[in-house]
């Protein structure tokens, strides 16, 4: 990286902005880390551009045409490109969408009639006519990944650190199963609740377990996650192979190895 402060880079596509929320949100440490980088484009709180940047920060999924000329863009300006939360990583919620017809959706957001006029509506039409909502990585390639919805603000300041002091980040693939045992939590299966934890990626400290909840799985499904086995587990509790299938794919839709479950 250049003897010069690194620079870095947000960017939103299509997404709640939360991820970039909660980076704000740890103002102590930005502060400390803004000694060490120069911030040279974020919507979210600056109005300046500039032409090339080290790390550039990509949020959202991408659903047009124009969004992916524009990401193709921001990759040709950076050093480094880091997918930033569930969003950018796996498509998240939005990406159910490519289960569904375009005219569908917009027929069920906003009635038969609508739908009747947007499609013969050559400037609004195309706007809902992308086949396809794709992760970042579907479109360029990706350095790293910040998992989570919303992203986790330490491991964002880790990676920064580490691109910045020369070495290569590292985020070990452990369920959120690891970090809910070294935390004490009481298992969820134990009340009858089913959890997603064995086979979605940790690092989150698991939050959600903490706080009373089950884990969806936001940070994606691990490299070697037992799909199988963990339906096999779920269909023992009754649960039907379509509840199944909605529960995998709140946030993991675009993953392959849901690919051939029950619709
Ligand atoms: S990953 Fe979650 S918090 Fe981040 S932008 Fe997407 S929806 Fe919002
Ligand atoms: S509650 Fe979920 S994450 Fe925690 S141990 Fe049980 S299955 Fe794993
Ligand atoms: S516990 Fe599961 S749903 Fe909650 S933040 Fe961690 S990976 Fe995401």
């Amino acid at each position: 990286m250049s003897a010069m402060k690194p620079k870095i880079a947000f960017f939103d596509f299509a997404s709640c902005e939360g991820c970039q929320l909660a980076l704000l949100n740890c103002e102590d440490v930005l502060l400390e880390l803004l000694e060490h980088v120069e911030l040279v484009e974020f919507r979210e709180a600056m109005s300046e551009k500039a032409p090339r940047y080290d790390i550039a920060f990509i949020e959202g999924s991408i659903h047009r045409e124009e969004d992916v000329e524009r990401l193709h863009d921001v990759r040709a300006r950076t050093r480094y490109l880091v997918a930033l939360g569930a969003c950018a990583d796996t498509g998240n919620v939005q990406a159910r969408a490519n289960a569904v017809a375009p005219a569908v959706n917009f027929q069920r957001v906003y009635g038969e009639e609508a739908r009747n006029s947007v499609q013969a509506d050559g400037n609004y039409w195309p706007l809902w006519a992308h086949t396809r909502v794709r992760a970042v990585h579907e479109v360029v390639a990706v350095d790293y990944t910040l998992r989570g919805c919303p992203m986790v603000a330490e491991e964002f300041l880790r990676l920064v650190k580490a691109l910045i002091s020369g070495q290569i980040p590292r985020f070990p693939a452990n369920a959120v199963c690891v970090e809910c045992k070294k935390n004490g939590n009481e298992c969820v299966y134990d009340r009858g609740l089913a959890c997603l934890g064995p086979i979605a990626y940790g690092g989150c400290d698991s939050v959600c377990i903490n706080g009373g909840h089950v884990c969806d799985g936001c940070r994606g499904l691990l490299p070697y996650a037992n799909v199988d086995a963990h339906r096999d587990l779920l269909r023992s509790m009754g649960i039907g192979d379509r509840a199944i299938l909605h529960r995998y794919s709140l946030h993991c839709s675009s993953d392959a190895r849901l690919k051939g479950s029950a619709q």
